[in-house]
């Protein structure tokens, strides 16, 4: 990945990409994930598009809520991410 495009160029690419994210391969997601990284980008509410041990883009993840906490499946590889919902 080119390393001279400004921060704004990544916040684009980075956008455009998870646009489409569910036909992403984990392996573009880690790119994309060091790009963000090395421009200080947060991904925030991007993160919650993919699982973050596989990297694989949830398709069709089992979500379940209990105690205000959103667990979410992976599909790939059964890791569970468990998120605060906001009020
Ligand atoms: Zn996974």
């Amino acid at each position: 990945m080119n390393k001279k495009i400004s921060k704004t160029d990544a916040e684009k690419i980075i956008n455009e990409f998870f646009k489409n994210i569910q036909n992403k391969t984990p392996k573009e997601i880690k790119k994309v994930k060091k790009l963000a990284m090395s421009k200080n980008i947060a991904l925030k509410e991007k993160r919650k598009l993919f699982c973050k041990k596989c990297l694989t883009p949830y398709k069709n993840p089992k979500i379940r809520i209990k105690n205000k906490l959103k667990s979410i499946t992976c599909n790939n590889c059964n890791y569970i991410s468990r998120w605060k919902m906001k009020n």
